[in-house]
């Protein structure tokens, strides 16, 4: 053991580093909250030291900090609690995380970078476990605006072509119905010849956002496919259920009523749209695209504006 001295130094140092720190003993009650830990919670050290309130710097009601894991052997609840878990399995014992943590006393919401590891005594029982805390919300900020950017279309702010190519991709492991719809605006070239193209682009935004409002906001995936073509993934849906979406958005769109410029062409802006689902497990995402493709064009050559399922025609 340190001599009193020693342990009296030890503490001194623990408190004036500039890494928010604070201590629990093997009980679990708090010995050390630093004075970085202070300036980060807004939490003082007399308002917690002998307690189990340690949370109460982070969160809004009770719950366990990563020291608390560490100090009980629940790694397992690391990825129940935490948005991500950094922990090293070759680290005996500690455990790395990051979370959104809502700080109740600041106000503020950070994305704090965690870490927590235990101290044994020489005979090798835990004594105590350090939590150190970073706080790394400009960095997180930063990589959600990019990975934003990245899957993003800049224009009318769906997802982008890369996005689409992903989600389906994830969406094909799972066993369940999935359907895919292919938009097309009709006589879009005309429009823009017409009205320029910053008038097309506002209406790009404009049957976007239609789209957009028309799908399940949790689960659906509206991608911007191509320039005047989009696509939407439809997880968990059938024929029946991609028919009804579809119905959906052309309805949507004539509701909006915007007029088309050109005298010959139809007097409002409307839409093709092909789909196809999956029925058969030996299909490829590529397959489906190409069956929500043909029906798309099948759409086109009928005359526009209308649905086509497979070989069912669905006038709008
Ligand atoms: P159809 O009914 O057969 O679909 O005819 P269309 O004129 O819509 O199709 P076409 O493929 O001939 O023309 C598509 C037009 O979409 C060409 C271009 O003027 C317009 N377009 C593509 N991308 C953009 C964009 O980002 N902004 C704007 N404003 N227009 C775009
Ligand atoms: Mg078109
Ligand atoms: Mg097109």
């Amino acid at each position: 053991m340190l001599e009193y001295r020693e342990q009296g130094f030890a503490v001194q140092l623990m408190e004036h580093l500039v890494v928010p720190t604070f201590v629990l003993d093997a009980s679990g009650h708090v010995t050390i909250w630093n004075r970085a830990c202070e300036r980060l919670t807004g939490v003082r050290a007399a308002e917690v030291i002998g307690t189990k309130l340690h949370w109460s710097g982070f969160y809004e009601s009770a719950r366990p900090c990563l020291a608390d894991l560490v100090l009980n052997g629940e790694d397992d609840l690391v990825d129940k609690l935490y948005l991500a878990n950094r922990s090293e399995t070759y680290q005996h014992g500690a455990l790395s995380a990051e979370n959104w943590c809502v700080l109740p006393q600041c106000g503020a919401r950070r994305y704090l970078a965690i870490d927590a590891g235990p101290i044994y005594s020489p005979s090798g029982s835990l004594i105590a476990v350090v939590e150190t805390l970073r706080d790394i919300t400009s960095q997180k900020e930063a990589q959600t605006a990019l990975e934003t950017l990245a899957s993003q279309d800049g224009l009318t702010g769906v997802a982008n072509r890369r996005m689409f190519d992903q989600r389906l991709a994830a969406e094909w492991q799972h066993p369940a119905h999935l359907s895919l719809l292919m938009i097309d605006i009709d006589h879009f070239k005309p429009y823009n010849d017409a009205l320029g193209h910053q008038r097309g682009d506002e209406c790009l935004r404009r049957i976007a956002d239609l789209i957009v409002s028309e799908t399940r906001q949790e689960c659906d995936l509206v991608a911007r496919y191509g320039g005047e073509e989009f696509a939407v993934i439809l997880p968990h849906a059938d024929m029946q259920i991609a028919l009804a979406v579809a119905r959906r958005i052309l309805a949507a769109l004539k509701r909006a009523a915007i007029e088309h410029p050109c005298p010959s062409c139809p007097p409002l802006v409307s839409l093709s749209i092909g789909a196809a689902c999956r029925s058969d497990r030996s299909v490829t995402p590529d397959a489906l695209i190409a069956a929500a493709d043909a029906s798309l064009y099948r759409a086109k050559q009928l005359g526009r504006d209308r649905i086509i399922i497979g070989e069912t025609e669905i006038a709008a």
